[in-house]
């Protein structure tokens, strides 16, 4: 830690981002240890699918299993709104804060290193799908693009801008059909973008509910010349992990 950030840290010290508690001073770490071990028990809670730990669960929304070819999906915690994971998520898609962004990016570097993604591995690219402008403008945060520039990092993987998009309405209240409609009318692949023949590529997410905008952006990697191509999120949704089939 710098001397500016130890001065920063006691003018303003760091509290736990999931229930506030007042952290050490030099923390690098998001949580408090209480909420730290929460965290902990999510990322060792059961896959209610294949009843694999949720860390090295393999399943996937029935959208992507089902409408693509290898995609893989890897994710961290399951997500509901009322846990530890929920708060995270939550404040991650309105603040910019370096301390979460980094503590996601690290489990999710150990979670691929788990699955055999390593750092400079070749042909291999990161990518994100964009949030709205107007989304963006508000908060000042694209939590999807913030993460993947830091998994980036931590890989020593190049993260590349493949998508645009219109505007879309919100998708909270929509089936899984009509999202996935949604989703390709918001998405596209930016004018030229193409990739090597058969290169890998992390597509990263803060939360994967339905599957239906990764599946969109999956189709669209694939059309550029993708091979295998890796879902990576923080959330699984709790709802979409007991609809999908084994
Ligand atoms: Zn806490
Ligand atoms: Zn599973």
């Amino acid at each position: 830690m710098n001397t500016i950030d130890f001065i920063l840290d006691l003018i303003y010290p760091p509290s736990c981002l999931a229930c506030g508690e007042l952290q050490t001073i030099g923390t690098q770490v998001p949580l408090c240890p209480a909420c730290q071990t929460k965290w902990e028990e999510l990322r060792r809670a059961y896959c209610p699918v294949c009843g694999d730990y949720e860390t090295v669960c393999a399943c996937k929304p029935p959208l992507l299993a089902d409408l693509i070819r290898n995609v893989e999906c890897v994710h961290l915690v399951p997500y509901e709104q009322t846990t530890v994971a929920g708060s995270l998520l939550l404040i991650a898609k309105d603040e910019r804060l370096f301390r979460l962004t980094g503590f996601f990016a690290d489990e999710l570097t150990s979670a691929l290193a788990a699955r055999g993604i390593m750092q400079g591995q070749e042909r291999t690219v990161i990518t994100y799908l964009p949030r709205a402008v107007s989304r963006k403008a508000d908060t000042g945060v694209d939590q999807a693009e913030s993460l993947a520039r830091a998994l980036g990092k931590r890989l020593e993987l190049p993260v590349v801008k493949a998508f645009a998009r219109r505007g879309a309405p919100p998708q909270k209240e929509l089936t899984a059909d009509e999202r996935l409609r949604s989703a390709r009318r918001t998405y596209r692949l930016r004018k030229g973008f193409s990739l090597p023949e058969g290169s890998t590529v992390l597509l990263v997410d803060d939360i994967l509910t339905t599957g239906a905008t990764m599946l969109t952006g999956a189709e669209l990697l694939r059309s550029a010349g993708a091979g295998s191509i890796v879902c990576v999120c923080v959330g699984r949704s709790v709802e979409s992990s007991k609809k999908q089939k084994k």
